[in-house]
């Protein structure tokens, strides 16, 4: 598989951008190759500059739902941007895509539509402060909820104590309202509550884990954070940035039944356009401005084509979801691969179209588990599905996804191919 043009690209990128990305796990770092550069997708396919096909497992991280280049998604862009590519102003599709939202997520009764994760949740925990009061926030271990400062934290030397800056250029004032609790652990959160009574704003959470590779949270473990919020009178928020739209039309919240306070949503909701949003309960929401005293704006926020491009998204995943029992399928197909996976030896994580194959031996039920994989096999396995023509992350700590546009017949064939694969530890 000739990759020459990509490789010629990346070397000017490289002089151009830090790392010559955009976003880091981009560069291919962690899986010792030079990126391919992406010409168009279409389906379950994307194609690379020199002409090669891949299968994609990947899906732009999530928002792909329905495969690439969905034609009626294109069409409501297309019409959308004769109209206009933003105006700063109310538009009637920002209504059409809150009711939508709220029909098939109840709990967001009052939203705000901003461009990227990062700032839903950045948003949101500020949202959390205000109506509390309180500055101190509980994180985990593992779960990513964008780059903002206060959340680029790693554990401190005193595990729960203490928490410190996870990159440089954060300073550590920024990060000691942090907290830092171990998924799947209750007696983490608890001894954090205990030590802050009444000093914690929230809770924020991945309800399932994807960015650590997939962790599921164990039976109950989110009901308990309800319970816990509840009792101390801290605001629960579920980052359902990947799980939204993804794990079923309800989340992850749907899913588990458990009602969080506060939600942030990503990925699939802009459809494969910049969007995401942050919402909940109306109580909460008033303290955001301009009613509220909760400062937070955006010129291109709830911008035009995004928001067409969420709504044809989301009234598609209906439409096949009462046709077609789209989930279903979405979790079948799901099934193979994670069938394959386990045949070659890895420890498979799944829920529906969201999964991971790690290289280890142990069970994955939270961020330490999943550092016992062997990312150098990790790194040889994602060479050889690359050059069979098959794209998935090129990190082990990433998720696999699947969508609608996968056709039988390329899952059987990538099937075929994990499955000839020599895993040896
Ligand atoms: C991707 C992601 C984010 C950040 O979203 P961006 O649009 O990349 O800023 C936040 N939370 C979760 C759970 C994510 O997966």
């Amino acid at each position: 598989m000739k990759q020459d043009i990509s490789e010629s690209l990346y070397q000017k990128a490289l002089k151009l951008m830090p790392g010559g990305v955009n976003s880091p796990v981009r560069a291919f770092l962690s899986v010792n190759r030079s990126p391919v550069f992406i010409d168009r997708a279409e389906g379950d396919k994307i194609y690379d500059v020199d002409g090669n096909a891949y299968v994609d497992y990947v899906c732009s991280w999530g928002p792909g739902i329905l495969g690439h280049s969905h034609p009626k998604v294109i069409e409501a862009v297309r019409e959308a941007c004769g109209r206009g590519l933003t105006f700063g102003a109310p538009t009637k599709n920002e209504i059409v895509l809150a009711e939508l939202i709220q029909s098939l997520m109840p709990s967001m009764e009052v939203m705000r539509m901003v461009n990227s994760g990062t700032e839903a949740t950045m948003s949101a925990i500020r949202t959390a402060r205000g109506y509390t009061g309180r500055d101190k926030i509980i994180k985990f271990k593992g779960c990513y909820h964008g780059h903002s400062d206060g959340l680029l934290v790693k554990a401190g030397s005193a595990a729960l104590t203490s928490s410190v800056p996870d990159s440089a250029g954060v300073p550590a004032d920024y990060t000691k309202n942090t907290l830092v609790a171990f998924y799947n652990d209750k007696k983490s959160v608890e001894e954090l509550f205990e030590k802050n009574k009444d000093e914690i704003a929230c809770v924020i959470v991945e309800p399932i884990a994807a960015n650590m590779g997939v962790v599921l949270p164990e039976e109950n473990f989110l009901r308990f954070l309800r319970e816990i919020t509840n009792k101390y009178g801290a605001v629960l928020i579920f980052d359902e940035v990947i799980t939204g739209f993804r794990i079923g039309l309800g989340g992850a919240q749907e899913y588990y039944k458990v009602t969080p306070d506060m939600t942030t949503l990503g990925k699939i909701v802009g459809g494969g356009m910049p969007m995401a949003v942050y919402g909940g309960k109306k109580e909460i929401m008033n303290y955001v401005s301009p009613i509220g005293k909760v400062y937070q704006a955006g010129t291109l926020s709830g911008n035009p084509i995004a928001t067409t491009a969420g709504i044809a998204t989301l009234n598609l995943l209906i439409e096949k979801e009462e046709k077609e029992n789209l989930y279903k399928k979405l979790e079948e197909k799901g099934n193979k691969i994670a069938k394959s996976l386990q045949k070659i030896g890895l420890q498979v994580n799944q829920k529906g179209s969201l999964l991971c194959g790690y290289c280890t031996n142990k069970k994955v039920k939270n961020y330490e588990d999943a550092l016992t994989s062997d990312t150098k096999k990790y790194a040889e396995f994602f060479s050889y599905l690359l050059d069979n023509g098959i794209y998935v992350a090129p990190s082990q700590f990433e998720a696999m996804f699947l969508s609608d546009a996968h056709t039988d017949e390329d899952i059987d064939r990538t099937c075929q191919i994990i499955e000839d694969y020599k895993l040896k530890y």
